[in-house]
């Protein structure tokens, strides 16, 4: 781990085993922190926070350029440790992730120098005007889907902005996320990024509820996000949530075509087994086009080569672990025991042969499923499609919206009007038109209903997440 500057193990030599999806193999071991360390790491947050946060803006932003610099001429190597780690096959995920992480550290290097107030006119004898100033120590708590783009994300964003964070990696993909912090500590000074490897109910429980923690910043299930919340309220510290989805994908007639296969195919993220939150896991396909779109989808999805997530000639990987694999396969054996459901591809993973050996599951899509069952309404968090047929795009849209979440929402048409009023009637934080894409830099993101709180991703994200606005007024009289 990385405490003030250092790399150590947890002060009581306890470990945790990190296991390769795809051969359900030991490949490393991590230090399993418990409250002693969350707290040793807190702390030493707290001291930096008093140089960094006068540290000028700029030259806060230069710092994280040179990590990108660094973190770009190690692509290959925290790619492979990603590949390894989560089962995400290198060429698709693995690989474009670190890219997309060098990336997110360049945006908020540039953009560092933007932290900008306001002078407000209240009269010819008062100046007002308002800062932007850091919060403090900022607790993070990331997931193992996206590990090392999600952390680099907390890291940029609160240290951008001048605070300083404690920064807990999930314990199924802690490796490619040591290696930033590594980069990252040899950039910043001691203490502005410490990094915690342990278990959920025991480290970031304890950097949830610890008192110096200023600021909650949380990535993962609805679940354990309402238990952050609860931490925060506790203390009255601000949170940005960033939760799960059950994303709708709406094609309408006029675009059963390849490119909006690709696209699905591409926004249910089939790619990294589905494990995305933004996944377009709701296909609502209108009934004209059902069979014909689900016939080039099967044909389509036939070709993508499941294995070893280190072969360049992969393209899906493995599920991240048992737990995840059997929960998947629950929802599919659910699928599988309704008379009405029809398999149009997948279904449970194979028993003997090659992908035995892994948590490996096929693309599996279902047809004639009800809109209210389990399959429909709940995040698998797997490869996992539900379509849905529809006649009236009023159903379309309202079949779309009748979900507690509300993260990411596709719309395929090539009607430009049809195309905005269905992304302006439904109820997302994120809508794609005619494309199935990751987020970008740049780009606010974040939830709607119960997919999360605040906004990241953005300069304008920073600001509101990262920093506390203060008014200043001076008489001039
Ligand atoms: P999770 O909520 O189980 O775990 C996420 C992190 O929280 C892990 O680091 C875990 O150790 C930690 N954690 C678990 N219990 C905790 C507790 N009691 N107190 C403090 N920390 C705790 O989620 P997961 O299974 O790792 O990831 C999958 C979920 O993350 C999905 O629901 C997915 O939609 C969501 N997700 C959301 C986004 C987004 O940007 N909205 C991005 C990626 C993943």
């Amino acid at each position: 781990m990385l405490i003030d500057g250092q790399s150590v193990g947890a002060h009581d030599g306890r470990v945790i085993d990190v296991e390769n999806p795809a051969t359900r193999t030991v490949i490393a071991q991590v230090p399993r922190a418990g409250e002693a360390d969350v707290d040793r790491a807190v702390q030493a947050a707290a001291r930096a926070f008093e140089t960094w946060r006068r540290a000028p803006p700029r030259e806060r932003g230069r710092r994280l350029l040179e990590v990108a610099d660094a973190m770009e001429a190690e692509t290959e190597t925290i790619a492979h440790l990603v590949a390894r780690e989560t089962g995400n096959a290198i060429r698709t995920q693995a690989r474009p992730e670190v890219k997309g992480a060098v990336d997110v550290f360049r945006y908020f290097g540039g953009v560092a120098g933007e932290l900008k107030g306001e002078t407000i006119p209240l009269g010819e004898h008062m100046l007002c005007y308002t800062r932007r100033e850091p919060i403090g120590v900022v607790g993070a708590i990331v997931p193992w889907n996206a590990p090392v783009v999600l952390g680099a994300l907390k890291v940029a964003m609160a240290v951008a902005a001048g605070n300083t964070l404690v920064l807990k990696a999930a314990e199924d993909a802690p490796l490619g996320l040591l290696r930033v912090a590594r980069l990252c500590g040899e950039q910043l000074p001691a203490g502005v990024l410490n990094l915690l490897t342990g278990y959920g109910e025991e480290c970031g429980a304890a950097l949830a509820r610890h008192p110096l923690v200023r600021k909650l910043s949380f990535t993962g299930s609805t679940e354990v996000g309402r238990l952050i919340m609860h931490a925060a309220a506790d203390r009255i510290v601000p949170v940005s949530l960033e939760l799960g989805g059950k994303s709708p994908a709406i094609v309408f007639p006029d675009a059963c075509d390849d490119r909006t296969v690709d696209g699905v195919i591409s926004g249910m993220r089939f790619t990294r087994q589905g494990q995305s939150c933004t996944a377009g896991s709701r296909l609502l396909l209108h009934r004209s086009i059902f069979d014909a779109f689900l016939d080039k989808l099967s044909a389509r999805l036939t070709t993508l080569k499941i294995g070893d997530p280190s072969d360049e000639a992969t393209d899906m990987g493995a599920i991240i672990n048992r737990r995840q694999f059997d929960r998947v396969c629950a929802y599919i054996e659910d699928g599988l025991g309704r008379p009405d459901a029809r398999v149009v591809i997948g279904g449970l993973p194979p028993k003997e042969g090659p992908l035995a050996q892994g948590y490996f599951v096929q693309p599996t899509v279902f047809a004639g499923v009800g809109h209210e069952w389990r399959i429909a309404r709940e995040e698998i968090f797997g490869p996992v499609l539900v379509a849905i047929p529809w006649e009236d795009e009023r159903d379309a849209v309202r079949m779309a919206n009748d979900s507690h979440y509300g993260l990411a929402a596709y719309v395929w048409t090539r009607d430009i009007r049809t195309a905005l009023a269905t992304a302006h009637a439904i109820e997302s934080g994120w809508v794609q038109v005619n494309q199935g894409l990751g987020q970008f830099p740049g780009q606010a993101y974040g939830g709607f209903k119960q997919s999360g709180i605040g906004r990241e991703y953005s300069l304008e994200g920073m600001l509101d997440s990262y920093t506390q606005r203060k008014s200043v007024t001076v008489s001039l009289q």
